[in-house]
């Protein structure tokens, strides 16, 4: 069986990401993996749904087992991505959805040259704020903290494979389905499959 394909998403906190993969993990069955995180939940996260809520403690015991794909310090809190799951649902054939910062995700492409990655840009840094702004869920100074963060993170999209804007969410949301379909023509990502087909093409003179 060929493995299934790993999507990288990365999305400055703010860009409107939630609708925009809710609707490509439902359109093209991914299966999203949920990070560890060492970040207090918000209202109404639940663990084990949103993220798997972890003690300072807790997290570093993981990295000592080696728990994690990837993982990151993003704003004061650690991040990973759980190893076992994603290894094992693409052995399976299935596809995986990392939704993960850019430390993280420059890290996981370089370790796996065949994952299909894509950046979301916010239209501008200003509408950023805006959306973190009306978001409300966090203060002001986690908000320009995120917003400073954003701007680090945005030069890195130029290492993505494919590079969305999220101006207007239903254009956003094409513009994504249009990635993963076209991410099944990818030779990187599909190299097996290609090969076989290649084969076939010849062998049926
Ligand atoms: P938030 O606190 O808003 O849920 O997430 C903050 C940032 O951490 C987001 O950019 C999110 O994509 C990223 N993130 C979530 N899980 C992971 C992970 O497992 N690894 C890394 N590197 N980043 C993550």
């Amino acid at each position: 069986m060929s493995k299934g394909t790993l999507y990288i998403v990365t999305a400055p906190s703010g860009c409107g990401k939630g609708t925009i993969l809710s609707q490509a993990i439902e359109k093209h069955g991914l299966n999203l993996s949920i990070s560890a995180t060492t970040r207090a939940p918000r209202e109404g996260e639940r663990d084990g749904v949103n993220y798997f809520f972890k003690t300072r403690e807790e997290f570093e015991e993981m990295i000592s087992q080696n728990a994690f794909l990837e993982y990151a310090e993003f704003c004061g809190n650690f991040y990973g991505t759980p190893k076992d799951y994603v290894e094992s649902l693409l052995s399976d054939g299935k596809d995986v959805l990392l939704e993960i910062e850019v430390q993280g995700a420059m890290n996981v492409i370089k370790m796996m040259p065949e994952a299909v990655s894509i950046f979301i840009l916010p239209p501008s840094v200003s509408e950023l704020k805006r959306r973190l702004l009306k978001r409300a869920t966090e203060d002001i100074e986690t908000v320009e903290q995120r917003v400073s963060q954003a701007k680090r993170e945005i030069p890195f999209a130029k290492y993505f494979d494919f590079v969305i804007v999220n101006g207007d969410l239903d254009d956003a949301i094409r513009d994504f389905d249009l990635c993963v379909m076209a991410a099944k023509f990818l030779n990187k990502s599909h190299r097996q499959e290609i090969e076989n087909k290649i084969l076939e093409v010849l062998e049926n003179e």
